[in-house]
């Protein structure tokens, strides 16, 4: 079990007040806070190598293209990723799914009849590209639909199989509900089926060791702020083959090798997809943020993090008119409601008690409406979470509970 206080002081932020209660930060899903080494990172970039990268010759710009290209050889080793020519950075997973959708709608690959398949749990940024890539190609989306417990139906999954699904994007773990899908095991019959497979992993990273080869996806998709890192820098990891063959997304410096007014040539991987300057201090910040994480280890992370939401769980069950969402064995995210009262106003009742959680349909309308709900509270933890802070929530929402009356 990880001993969190002796983590706490790399995160100043989490040392205050709110409505004079301590601060029981619970929105980790939404974003996490940085530890002193990733604030470090970034003010060491700017302080003493701030540079643009690639074509300089001078020391500084030597500096900063090599911790840059460290920070990629970071992140492909912590997804064991086959090589760095395989993480392209972007400014997130919203952007990360996006070009990969961009990408197939230009390729041809995908045309009418063809179907792209998601799921009941994604996230708006795992669901809309997808409707714009149904939109200019005449593919249709289609949708697995998930049992009232919150995991997806896979007899219905296999069963959409034996359509033409093209593409199948699916979530890792729910932002909203925290189900974990079986994400190995789903890729390998997508593959069987001849699709292409895309996991959103803006979730999953902070809670699960990532293994791109284990897995055996096509594309993983992931945003730097949910892993501890500044907010502006993302991933995308693709297989190699396959990013070499599709199109060029974005124009302009870096993804080139010769232009002229009549014709461009493009460059390797990855520069090909990173058009213009890129995010340099959020690259070298994420990859601080990762070896912070590794240095803990991602394994004792989510132990201690299931125990903090197992607890949470079983405490909030217990308060009568609490209705919990998603599998017993959720991780990261613990969503609830509470009868007769709308999810905003606990939510401002706990932030008056120092507990920040967020309220809403998480940018999941359709899994909402799936469950005839226009929101949840929801709680979501991170490594520096401690069993006071799930103790202050449940005191806090029996609270709210017995206010609203
Ligand atoms: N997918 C999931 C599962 C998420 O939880 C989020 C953010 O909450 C996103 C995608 C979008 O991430 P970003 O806003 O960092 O691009």
């Amino acid at each position: 079990m990880l001993p969190p206080e002796s983590l706490l002081s790399d995160f100043l932020i989490l040392d205050q007040s709110i409505h004079g209660q301590r601060l029981v930060y619970l929105d980790n899903a939404a974003t996490t806070q940085k530890p002193m080494p990733v604030l470090l990172a970034s003010r060491h970039y700017y302080e003493a190598i701030n540079s643009n990268i690639h074509r300089g010759t001078h020391q500084l710009a030597r500096a900063a293209t090599e911790a840059f290209e460290n920070a990629r050889k970071t992140v492909a080793e912590h997804l064991h990723a086959a090589s760095g020519d395989e993480v392209i950075f972007t400014s997130g997973t919203t952007a990360s799914i996006n070009l990969v959708a961009g990408i197939l709608a230009l390729s041809g690959r995908i045309g009418p009849g063809d179907e792209v398949l998601v799921s009941t749990l994604e996230h708006h940024s795992n669901i809309v590209p997808w409707q714009m890539l149904c939109q200019r190609t005449g593919a249709t989306l289609k949708v697995i639909p998930c049992h009232d417990n919150g995991t997806l139906d896979q007899q219905a999954f296999h069963s959409l199989l034996g359509g033409r699904v093209k593409i199948l994007a699916l979530t890792w773990i729910s932002n909203a509900f925290g189900t974990v899908n079986p994400v190995a095991e789903m890729t390998r019959a997508a593959k069987a089926a001849g699709a292409l497979v895309l996991i959103d992993a803006a979730q999953a990273i902070a809670h699960l060791p990532t293994d791109v080869q284990a897995i055996g996806a096509d594309f993983l998709a992931f945003s730097g702020h949910k892993i501890y890192a500044p907010t502006g820098i993302g991933v995308l990891w693709g297989r190699a083959e396959l990013l070499a063959e599709l199109p060029p997304w974005q124009g302009g410096g870096e993804m080139i090798k010769e232009v002229t007014f009549e014709h461009t040539t493009y460059n390797d991987l990855p520069f090909k997809y990173e058009a213009g300057t890129p995010n340099i201090e959020g690259a070298i910040a994420l990859a601080a943020a990762l070896d912070y994480v590794n240095a803990i280890g991602l394994d004792a992370i989510h132990a201690h993090e299931t125990a903090l939401i197992r607890s949470a769980a079983e405490a909030l069950g217990g308060i009568p008119s609490v209705r919990l969402y998603g599998p017993a064995d959720r991780s990261g995210s613990l969503s609830f409601s509470i009868e007769g009262h709308h999810h905003y106003d606990i939510g401002t009742l706990l932030d008056h008690m120092g507990v920040a959680v967020r309220t809403g349909h998480h940018c999941c309308q359709p899994l909402m409406a799936r469950f005839g709900i226009t929101g949840t509270v929801r709680a979501s933890f991170a490594l520096y979470n401690t069993p006071q802070d799930v103790a202050a929530l449940v005191t806090a929402t029996a609270k709210a509970v017995a206010m609203l009356g």
